[in-house]
């Protein structure tokens, strides 16, 4: 669903992502993982086209996203992207959150949009929710409207970055449940994370990127239980 290859992302004379291959299947779900400035939002806003890569190529269900002709919103479309900060719209409802982004960007109607709001707020238990404004939520709840938010959308695939970061450690259980909900589900995600159990429990593989490249990857058990590179070790050591 997701191939990288030789991606390269230079910020002035920085190179901060130094030639990424990473293939993510259908259905997969890949945790990223790494030290603090070693490219991993980088990596994703190069797949979204939030940024734009130096060098080498994405593709996403076939279609190469950094081909230069390519529509970057009808790209944009099919990724959805979850952030550390919500980024709610902070004047409107929660259901507004849902539906003006469909109407602009899908040009849905106003019925259709209505109702998938509907169906993706149940989804991340958030039905009693819909006419509440974003300041009226718990950390915790904004970012399960983010998700949903992002769902609405009908994406091909997820990309979330740290999406439970900022939140109070009381909240952080309630969006890994629906985080899991959706990899069950069989949506495609690529997440970086600092939940080292939710990569285990939930990932299929797990990349460890070091200073723009990936050092180590594999099954959680083997990169998070047993890893081979002294980095990775290093790296866990001092998080767990
Ligand atoms: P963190 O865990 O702190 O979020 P990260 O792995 O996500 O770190 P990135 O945010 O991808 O790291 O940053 C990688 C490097 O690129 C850092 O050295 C950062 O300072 C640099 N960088 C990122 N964005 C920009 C930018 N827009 N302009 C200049 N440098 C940038
Ligand atoms: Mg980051």
């Amino acid at each position: 669903e997701i191939e990288i290859r030789g991606l390269r992302k230079s910020f002035g004379g920085d190179e901060v992502l130094r030639g990424i291959d990473l293939d993510v299947a259908r259905g997969e779900v890949v945790c990223v993982i790494g030290p603090s400035g070693s490219g991993k939002s980088t990596l994703l806003r190069c797949v979204n086209l939030l940024e734009e890569p130096s060098a080498g190529k994405v593709f996403v269900g076939g279609t190469e996203v950094t081909d230069l002709d390519v529509d970057i919103d009808a790209v944009r479309r099919r990724i959805g992207m979850v952030f550390q900060q919500f980024n709610l719209f902070p004047h409107v409802t929660v259901a507004e959150n849902l539906t003006l982004p469909q109407r602009r960007v899908l040009k849905r109607d106003k019925a259709r949009a209505a109702s998938v709001a509907r169906e993706n707020l149940e989804r991340v238990g958030l039905a009693d929710k819909a006419d509440a404004y974003p300041a009226q939520l718990s950390g915790g709840q904004q970012q399960r409207v983010a998700i949903a938010r992002a769902l609405a959308m009908s994406p091909e695939v997820m990309l979330f970055d740290e999406p439970t970061s900022a939140l109070d450690p009381e909240l952080v259980g309630e969006v890994l449940a629906v985080m899991r909900m959706l990899a069950a589900e069989g949506m495609t995600m690529m997440v970086v994370t600092h939940e080292m159990s939710f990569a285990r429990e939930v990932a299929d593989r797990v990349v460890f990127m070091d200073e723009g490249a990936i050092v180590e990857q594999g099954p959680a058990e083997q990169v998070v239980g047993s890893p081979r590179q002294e980095r990775t070790r290093n790296f866990l050591n001092r998080i767990l």
